[in-house]
């Protein structure tokens, strides 16, 4: 079942989406060649609790860091490390996410260090579209498999990958509720969207295959050819005219 939030629920949720905010802007500001995706795990903690919000990834079965920060051909779970510095031309994939007073958000973002090639720009420009594009067709009334068509539409006219092995989530209480939110699907079908429901769409693209792997880290997921992967996400509620985007900060 799908939990509809009442309004002081979702008000506590967009200010746990405030926060994931900030830290993306504040990583989107500080990113570097030089710095290490540590350095930036830091940064976010120290931001989230500048809130007195609890990093919401940190011990989530385990996990040690405050974002996941994956570079490159790396998808999604990347682990913080001290000797893994960014270069200049890396792409990074940070996704975040606190809990404020209860309340879960949860959001992602792919930043260029430096100037990219031409190639990973338009990976992350598709992807940030495409998010764009799922959220568009967000609205009472519609259908859950409409947002996850859109994604992949999307993202299959303009020749990338569609992750397939990992998936947004409906987020409250938990960072994980129902529904499972894959980036591909079928118009008209899945749950009607209800005013209320708060959904974490996030599509993963990459300028290659759409396969993936784990490494033996247990975490970090890879493509499968060596491509690049990109990752955008958002919290987003469901409202009667359309959406509202808790963890907007541009
Ligand atoms: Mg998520």
């Amino acid at each position: 079942m799908i939990e509809v939030k009442n309004e002081s629920e979702l008000a506590k949720m967009r200010a746990a989406g405030k926060v994931t905010a900030a830290v993306l802007k504040r990583m989107s500001e500080i990113v570097a060649p030089g710095l290490s995706t540590l350095d930036l795990d830091r940064e976010a903690e120290k931001t989230i609790r500048s809130f007195g919000a609890t990093p919401l990834f940190l011990g989530y079965y385990g996990f040690p860091g405050s974002i996941c920060a994956s570079v490159n051909e790396e998808v999604v779970h990347g682990i913080p490390k001290k000797d893994k510095i960014l270069k200049r031309g890396d792409i990074i994939s940070i996704d975040t996410g606190a809990r404020l007073d209860g309340f879960c958000s949860d959001a992602a973002i792919t930043l260029g260090v430096g100037k990219v090639s031409d190639e990973a720009q338009r990976l992350m420009d598709v992807t940030k579209k495409s998010l764009y594009k799922a959220i568009g067709q967000v609205k009472a009334g519609r259908r859950l498999g409409d947002v996850q068509h859109a994604v992949e539409t999307f993202a299959t006219q303009h020749g990338m990958g569609v992750v397939r092995d990992y998936c947004g989530h409906g987020i409250g209480r938990n960072m994980h509720e129902e529904p499972s939110i894959p980036n591909f699907g079928k118009p008209g079908t899945g749950p009607v969207l209800e005013a209320g429901m708060v959904l974490a769409i996030e599509p993963m693209l990459t300028a290659g295959t759409y396969k993936v792997r784990e490494l033996s880290n247990g975490w970090t997921v890879v493509t499968q050819d060596g491509s690049l992967a990109a990752h955008f996400e958002h919290t987003v509620a469901v409202t009667a005219n359309g959406s509202e985007i808790f963890t907007a900060f541009e």
